[in-house]
């Protein structure tokens, strides 16, 4: 028996998330594949850029529009959402954290002025 962290509801010993609420046990997931949302971009534009710059850089990127059943064809699917193209980018557990720093690199990178020619990463 396994107590959910999050609304207290029984599960199954093996149960990868709550369900009652969704909530994913993270005691379990030490060597399990698991996505894990990174951020969530305004348009598909941004989310691709976001998914180069990850692939560039060796992380498996997986792109998702959020919500069940939204598609192209009926834009007022899912008003919630507001607009339209919002897409929910997820790495794997093991590459969240490096995924975190290579967009945070990146953020600040954009805030100076273009000229970033030099590489220097640090080594470790
Ligand atoms: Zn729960």
């Amino acid at each position: 028996m396994k107590i959910c962290q999050r609304c207290g509801c029984e599960n199954d010993d093996d149960a990868v998330v709550c369900k009652k609420c969704g909530f994913e046990f993270a005691d379990i997931s030490e060597d399990t594949f698991k996505w894990i949302l990174l951020k969530t971009a305004s348009n598909e534009f941004e989310g691709d850029i976001i998914k180069n710059l990850l692939e560039e850089n060796g992380v498996v990127v997986m792109m998702k529009r959020p919500g069940p059943g939204y598609s192209l064809s009926s834009p007022f699917a899912n008003p919630l959402l507001g607009s339209a193209g919002q897409w929910n980018i997820f790495v794997a557990n093991d590459d969240l954290e490096r995924a975190s720093e290579i967009l945070e690199a990146q953020l600040s990178e954009e805030e100076e002025d273009g000229t970033n020619e030099d590489d220097d990463e640090g080594d470790k």
